[in-house]
């Protein structure tokens, strides 16, 4: 199921350092490396799926994401105040041209700043 050339698959595996956030038993939360706002968490599935969209194929795993999306959301905290309460945006870039650059479902949790709309 892991794939060894997939950088997500390597963390997961504890082979390339990250800075968790917070997991369950189906998902993983750490933080992205190049941060484009305040809060900048990557939530992935355990599973090797390559996007969102065939992460649809196993509900239970797609609700898990999502749902500690949201756990994140409440605990991360800008001038005492919980992202989940000022707005946050999930984002799930699928496919080159929506500039997905790592091919292991991911969302991207931004928050802690006004975000733009659209995005670029
Ligand atoms: P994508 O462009 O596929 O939607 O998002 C991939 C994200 O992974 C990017 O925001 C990028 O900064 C992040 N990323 C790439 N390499 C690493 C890494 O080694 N560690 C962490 N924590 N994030 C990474
Ligand atoms: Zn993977």
């Amino acid at each position: 199921m892991a794939d060894d050339d997939c950088l997500f698959c390597r963390i997961l595996a504890g082979e390339v350092p990250a800075d968790v956030v917070r997991e369950t038993g189906l998902s993983l939360a750490f933080r992205d490396i190049t941060p484009q706002a305040p809060t900048h968490v990557l939530v992935i599935p355990r599973r090797h799926v390559a996007n969102l969209a065939e992460l649809a194929e196993y509900p239970g795993e797609l609700a898990d994401a999502v749902s500690l999306a949201r756990s994140v959301a409440e605990e991360e905290r800008h001038d005492g105040t919980a992202v989940a309460d000022e707005g946050y945006r999930l984002v799930a870039n699928t496919g080159s041209r929506a500039h997905q650059t790592v091919f292991h479902a991911h969302l991207h949790l931004l928050g802690g700043r006004d975000l733009g709309w659209p995005p670029g």
